[in-house]
């Protein structure tokens, strides 16, 4: 019977995101979709100081796609006010209360263990309560993580880098990490957690295959951790690059490490999936040569940014610019003219830019050439 309320529920769900129109983030290419998620929330039920419904409207408001209340198997603050023993309560109230609304909720849950192995995700699970045992104690690591798995679960590893598990802030791998990796039981792992990037852990993720994966963790109001007044301070959001928007092209997309993360200011990710991103999302176009209505050897040029982020560019290639210097900053959904001095006229002019704000591995940018035609 639990089985069959949570399929109902994620068939609505599918059929909701399809039906509404959500605000476009970045653009994305024809066949691909960006699905805006936050797969790590809490809420009454473990340690958070807000109700599951609630969770849904913020989401909505935020013009996220996809959450997940990750409420902790292990940790119930709320015990003694709201001593619920159907682990799946969290998920069921979100779930109901989502029916129409332009928002899907997947189940999920947090393993939660002191470091190490440290705190643990799994999103896409079926039955919460099957991650105690028969005493009704929570199991252990292992078992934990194979029941996630079970479960067909996507499983990340929650904020290595947090400075309560490791005191110097360095996100590393102990044997424990390293065998649940190498059995292929994880397969993600948060490179930003709430207000925190750590690049060690964007190198565990490429070293090992692993999905990257940005999250609020919001325990208080989402308004309150995330302050709307500052333009930039947004809650990080993981897209997810789906060929639609179905649970199951979304889960096989977050199997394949198909993602890219907006934090504050950067966009963080693999370098494939930046690529798609940029391009995308910053067009260069011929305006022709001239200058001041003179006929001269200079290119006119729009740079054009589409997506909500800014784009800090770096040109690293040979030409000058007769107004500007090689950094250039476009705002988000805006556009900028710069000329270029060719010395000649030309047909085609490739520029060659460093995007500071695109973090494809530690101290790493995404570097791009993009090609003008000119008529
Ligand atoms: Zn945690
Ligand atoms: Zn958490």
């Amino acid at each position: 019977m639990k089985k069959t309320i949570t399929t109902l529920i994620l068939i609505l769900i599918v059929f909701n995101i399809n039906a509404q129109k959500r605000k476009e983030f970045f653009k994305s290419p024809k066949g691909v979709f960006y699905i805006s998620s936050d797969l790590h929330i809490h809420s009454v039920f473990s340690d958070g100081s807000v109700w599951p419904t609630i969770r849904v409207d913020e989401a909505i408001r935020d013009s996220i796609d996809l959450i997940s209340l990750t409420e902790h198997l292990e940790y119930q603050s709320h015990i003694s006010d709201i001593p619920h023993t159907n682990r799946n309560r969290s998920f069921q109230i979100a779930g109901g209360y989502v029916q129409k609304k332009p928002l899907a909720v997947v189940h999920g849950t947090e393993i939660t263990k002191p470091m190490p192995p440290g705190h643990f995700n799994a999103i896409f699970i079926k039955d919460a309560n099957k991650f105690f045992d028969k005493n009704k104690e929570p199991l252990i690591f292992i078992k934990g993580i194979k029941e996630a798995n079970n479960q067909r679960a996507f499983v990340f590893w929650n904020h290595p880098m947090w400075e309560a598990n490791r005191s110097d802030g360095i996100a590393k791998l102990d044997p424990i990490h390293k065998e649940v990796i190498d059995k292929k039981l994880l397969h993600g792992i948060e490179v930003v957690n709430f207000d925190t990037f750590s690049e060690e852990a964007m190198q565990i993720a490429l070293d090992n295959e692993l999905t990257m994966m940005g999250t609020s963790d919001v325990h208080v109001l989402i308004d309150w951790d995330f302050n709307k007044k500052e333009e930039s301070f947004h809650r990080p959001i993981t897209f997810i690059m789906s060929k639609n928007r179905t649970i199951k092209s979304i889960k096989d997309a977050l199997f394949n490490g198909d993602t890219f993360i907006w934090y504050r200011d950067l966009i963080i990710g693999k370098s494939n999936n930046l690529k798609q991103v940029i391009e995308n999302n910053f067009k260069v176009v011929s305006k022709g040569f001239g200058f001041k209505g003179r006929k001269v050897e200079i290119l006119q040029v729009e740079l054009i940014n589409k997506s909500v982020a800014p784009i800090s560019l770096n040109y690293i290639g040979e030409y000058t610019f007769h107004n500007d210097y090689k950094f250039i900053e476009l705002e988000p959904k805006s556009s900028k003219t710069i000329y270029i001095k060719t010395k000649k006229v030309k047909e085609t002019v490739s520029l060659e830019f460093e995007i500071l704000n695109y973090v494809i591995a530690p101290k790493t940018n995404l570097k791009i050439v993009k090609t003008i035609t000119i008529d």
